[in-house]
C-alpha cells in the first residue's frame, strides 16, 4: 500500500557561487519525486544557460505584466534584475504529491515561508570561506569583474539571513553536502503531517 503524501517545498538559498546550483542539479538527477521550479527572470541569459531549463528569460514589460496578472508565487529584485516563481507548475506538482525544489534568494524564501510555513523546508548553503567563494565565482568566468564585486558585496548581506532557514550546510565537499541535503529531504518526507494517507493505513491495520 502506497501511503499518499503531500509534496513539500524544498528551498535552497546561498550566495552566488556557494554551490547551490550544482547541488540542485545532482539532487534532481537522483530523485524522481523531486521537480525543479523554473523561475522567470529579466536577467540576460548566460552562454551556458538554456531557456526553460535554467530560467524563462523575459523582458521587463512581460515580467510586470505577469506580476499584474498574479502569476508569481513570489518575486524579488536581485542585482537590478527581477526574478519570480511561476505559481501554476508548483501548485500542480504539489497536488500530485511531488516535492518542488526552489533555487531562490532570502527574499523569496521569506515570502514563501509566510505563505506556506508547513510546506517549506529551507536550507541555506554556506561557502567554506569568502575567499573560496570569490575563487569559485572567478573560476565560473561567467561574470565581469564589476558583477563579481557586486556579488561579493551582496554575499555578506545574503549570509546575514542564515538564521531564518531551517537548516544550514557548509559546502566544503559537493558529495558530502549532497548527502546531507538528501538526508534532510528523506526525513522531511516522513513527517507525519505530510503523510496524509496515514490515517487510512492505520484504519486497515
Ligand atoms: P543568478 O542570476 O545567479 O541565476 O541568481 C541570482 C539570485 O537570484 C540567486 O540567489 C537565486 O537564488 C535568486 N533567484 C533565482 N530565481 C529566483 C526567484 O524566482 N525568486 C527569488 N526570490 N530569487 C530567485
Amino acid at each position: 500500500m502506497v501511503i499518499s503524501r503531500k509534496g513539500c517545498m524544498l528551498v535552497l538559498s546561498s550566495p552566488s557561487g556557494a554551490g547551490k546550483t550544482t547541488i540542485a542539479r545532482e539532487l534532481l538527477a537522483q530523485d524522481d519525486g523531486l521537480v525543479m521550479s523554473i523561475s522567470t527572470t529579466t536577467r540576460a541569459k548566460r552562454p551556458n544557460e538554456v531557456e526553460g531549463r535554467d530560467y524563462y528569460f523575459v523582458d521587463e514589460a512581460t515580467f510586470s505584466d505577469m506580476t499584474a496578472k498574479d502569476e508569481f508565487l513570489e518575486c524579488a529584485e536581485v542585482f537590478g534584475n527581477f526574478y519570480g516563481t511561476p505559481q501554476a507548475p508548483v501548485r500542480e506538482a504539489l497536488d500530485h504529491g511531488q516535492d518542488v525544489l526552489f533555487d531562490i534568494d532570502w527574499q523569496g524564501t521569506q515570502q514563501l515561508t509566510k505563505m506556506a510555513r508547513e510546506d517549506i523546508v529551507s536550507i541555506f548553503i554556506l561557502p567554506p570561506s569568502l575567499e573560496e567563494l570569490e575563487n569559485r565565482l572567478r573560476k565560473r568566468a561567467q561574470d565581469s569583474d564589476d558583477v563579481i564585486a557586486k556579488r561579493m558585496a551582496k554575499a555578506t548581506r545574503e549570509i546575514s539571513h542564515w538564521k531564518s532557514y531551517d537548516y544550514v550546510i557548509i559546502n566544503r565537499d559537493l558529495e558530502e553536502s549532497l548527502a546531507k541535503v538528501n538526508v534532510i529531504l528523506q526525513a522531511e518526507r516522513l513527517k507525519r503531517r505530510r503523510r496524509v494517507g496515514l490515517a487510512d493505513f492505520i484504519d486497515q491495520l
